[in-house]
């Protein structure tokens, strides 16, 4: 049995988009390489989608290792210079990954924190 309680549905109008463990979600198909990822599919709203979609990895081009050894780089305050030398990407590679993993933190900050202050400073 598959393991599905930290992945939640994808889709917006669903009644139970982004609840995690509610039960809704099957395995419903696996593809990729070597079969190795599955799609999931939301009993309440019947729409498919893959275990990546939402993730850094959706999509991606670059191998998952190299993509989370950005995201190691990065997080450990290594500069994009440094990070793009140090994985062996390019520069623009590691800006993309990095908007995109902002991204994903700014939702989940959203979702999770209930005050957030503002920040005085203006937009960066
Ligand atoms: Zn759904």
């Amino acid at each position: 049995m598959d393991d599905l309680s930290r992945f939640c549905c994808q889709n917006s109008e669903c009644p139970d988009h982004g609840q995690r463990g509610a039960g809704n979600l099957t395995v419903c198909d696996h593809y990729g390489p070597n079969n190795g990822r599955r799609m999931l599919r939301c009993r309440t709203c019947k729409s498919r989608f893959s275990e990546r979609k939402g993730t850094i990895f959706f999509g991606a081009t670059l191998p998952e290792e190299q993509i989370a050894s950005v995201m190691e780089h990065i997080g450990e305050g290594c500069g994009v210079r440094k990070t793009s030398r140090l994985v062996g990407v390019h520069r623009d590679t590691v800006t993309r990954y990095s908007m995109l993993a902002g991204e994903h933190a700014k939702d989940l900050h959203d979702e999770l924190v209930a005050f957030s202050p503002r920040d005085t400073r203006g937009p960066v």
